[in-house]
Parts: C-alpha cells; sequence; structure tokens
C-alpha cells in the first residue's frame, strides 16, 4: 500500500482558506506524484465546523502549543474565543491521521491550526505553532510546510 500523508487542503488546491481561497502548490502536487504517496486532506478548521468563509483568526497570547497547555488564546476578527473550536479541528485531524496511519504531513505555514514554524501572533508575524500542527507534532507526526517544497 502506498504511504500515506497528511497535507493541508488548501495547498493541494481545495477552496478552504477563511476568505474562501486556496494555496495549492504545484511543487507539493509534483513531489506526491514522484514518491507515489497518498495524499490525505485535511482542514481543521471546517473540521472543526466552521463555516468558509469564516471570520479570520489569530493568536492573541501564545502559540498552538500555549492553546494545547491551556494557557494561549486566540479570536477571531469579531474578538470571539476561539481557542476550543481550534482544539477540536486539531484533535479530529489526529484521528485522520492515526485511521490513515500518517506519519508525516504537509502543513501550511502561518496558519492558527496549520502553521508549523510561523504564526501570526496579534498582527505580527513570529515563531510559534498552529494547533494542529502542534498536536501533530505531540503525537510523533513530522511535520514539513510548503517552505520546504520551493518552487523553481
Ligand atoms: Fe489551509 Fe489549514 Fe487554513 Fe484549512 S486550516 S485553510 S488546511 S491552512
Amino acid at each position: 500500500m502506498a504511504e500515506t500523508i497528511l497535507v493541508s487542503a488548501c495547498l493541494l488546491g481545495l477552496e478552504t482558506r477563511y476568505d474562501g481561497s486556496h494555496n495549492l502548490n504545484s511543487s507539493i502536487i509534483e513531489y506526491l506524484r514522484t514518491e507515489e504517496l497518498t495524499a490525505i486532506p485535511i482542514c481543521p478548521e471546517q473540521l472543526a465546523g466552521l463555516a468558509t468563509p469564516r471570520p479570520k483568526t489569530r493568536f492573541t497570547a501564545g502559540d498552538g502549543e500555549a492553546v494545547l497547555d491551556g494557557v494561549g488564546r486566540m479570536e477571531d476578527e469579531l474578538g470571539t474565543d476561539m481557542a476550543l473550536v481550534f482544539l477540536r479541528g486539531a484533535q479530529m485531524s489526529l484521528q485522520i491521521a492515526r485511521l490513515n496511519q500518517c506519519n508525516r504531513a504537509i502543513l501550511k505555514q502561518r496558519s492558527p491550526s496549520c502553521g508549523c514554524r510561523t504564526i501570526y501572533l496579534q498582527t505580527e508575524k513570529t515563531e510559534g505553532m498552529g494547533v494542529t500542527a502542534a498536536l501533530l507534532s505531540r503525537n510523533g507526526i513530522k511535520l514539513l510546510s510548503e517552505e520546504d517544497f520551493p518552487s523553481e
């Protein structure tokens, strides 16, 4: 059976972003094809039950690691506390990873769910992890991002 790999759905061209657009990455598509990997698309925010389009969410304290530890905070642009919703999306993403025996994931950088090295804290780009990225990492899943697949 082909190896499976979890991939942020927006990187595969699915229109799952908060603004209804996508982040199709042809280098990742080519990598999946040449390595004969079976991509398992996830959008943690849709899995959590959020609509598309939806208000943008950012961290207001800490990052995804801090949210997992109960000390981080995140709000959408309407001021709604989103931590529990994003935790639900992370847990569902982990469940899908386990069901499909994924040991690796390619996630979209800077997202409050999927960012695996960079996120937005308030309006500043900063080092940190999204909530889903942090939970997957804590459960032994190796994380890559689109930055590991530079386009030519
Ligand atoms: Fe893409 Fe992840 Fe945002 Fe969904 S939650 S749109 S998969 S970056």
